[in-house]
């Protein structure tokens, strides 16, 4: 049944028990060794409006590791101040893994979009280049918009990924080596691992997004971006953010939507809301199994997608 003006938490509510049956479905992450620890079972999902009311069901003022999700938060920092940052980075979806080298030599250092590894760090490099420390920039801006100055780096997490990074190294110094980096690789792996180790909840994830679905205003009314950037950060998410099923994703629940490994996806309601749902058991693909049946099933009672 489609909703026109639906209750948000009785909406949530009913989502919630449609996903009861696939929560623990999937396997945890197991690339970064403190977020192999996590139950699989567990489950928040948060709706914040772009007036700042949230609503949620499950744990959703848990905090998680929000990983790839940072990407979203980092990119807008920096679209925000420099919209040339499109030479460096493109905007194609791509079917290879998250964290795949293929594409980028044969691009010659220009990550196929903002939300793969390569992407995100020649984000950070710019970010740190722009405000010279991106963690802290980053920190203050989710921080800010959440309301939550609580939200912290979780610094075991890591330095979990820094022990263990050979692949996201190996990225970064193929970006150098084609001239796409201006901070030595070490310091810009540094940066990227601590951005992805950030701890939020879906609440505070789903509040600091909201100028996705505000037309680029932030919290306080002030202006992040143009729209012209918000719907081109959309259109990219939309078809970059659920690594190599975004198109799945586009077919199940239509909305642009960010994914991380750490089981949490953010997803926006252009001028309406943003959602954000956490479920760490994650598909072969890396997004969770939960976290999608749920964005499927919120599309599905409200009758919202970008469509
Ligand atoms: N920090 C993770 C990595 O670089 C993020 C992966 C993800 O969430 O997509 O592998």
């Amino acid at each position: 049944m489609v909703v026109i003006e639906p209750s948000y938490q009785r909406v949530l509510d009913e989502v919630y028990d449609d996903v009861l049956p696939v929560i623990g479905q999937g396997v945890v992450a197991t690339s970064i060794h403190a977020l192999a620890q996590v139950d699989p079972a567990r489950f928040g999902i948060a709706l914040a409006t772009p007036a700042g009311e949230v609503f949620g069901a499950g744990e959703f003022q848990a905090p998680f590791s929000i990983q790839s999700i940072a990407k979203v938060f980092s990119f807008g920092l920096v679209l925000a101040a420099d919209d040339q940052i499109w030479k460096r980075i493109g905007h194609e979806p791509s079917a290879d893994p998250y964290n795949s080298l293929v594409q980028l030599e044969r691009h010659r250092g220009i990550p196929r979009n903002p939300f793969l590894n390569a992407g995100a760090l020649v984000t950070a490099d710019r970010l740190l280049g722009l405000t010279g420390d991106a963690v802290a920039e980053l920190l203050g801006f989710v921080r800010g918009e959440s309301g939550n100055h609580s939200v912290i780096v979780d610094r075991a997490v890591a330095a979990s990924e820094l022990a263990n990074c050979h692949r996201n190294a190996a990225l970064a110094h193929l970006i150098a080596d084609f001239g796409n980096l201006d901070h030595p690789v070490h310091v810009v792996l540094e940066q990227y691992v601590a951005q992805c180790a950030l701890a939020m909840s879906c609440a505070d994830v789903a509040l600091a997004a909201r100028f996705l679905a505000n037309g680029g205003l932030r919290s306080n009314g002030s202006r992040l971006m143009p729209p012209a950037d918000v719907k081109r950060l959309n259109a990219t998410m939309l078809v970059c953010g659920m690594y190599d099923r975004a198109g799945e994703a586009a077919y199940r629940f239509g909305l642009p939507a960010k994914s991380g490994i750490g089981g949490g996806i953010v997803a926006v309601v252009p001028g309406r809301c943003v959602l954000c749902v956490w479920s760490p058991g994650l598909d072969a693909s890396g997004n969770s199994v939960a976290g999608v049946a749920a964005l499927e099933s919120f599309s599905a009672r409200t009758g919202w997608s970008v469509f």
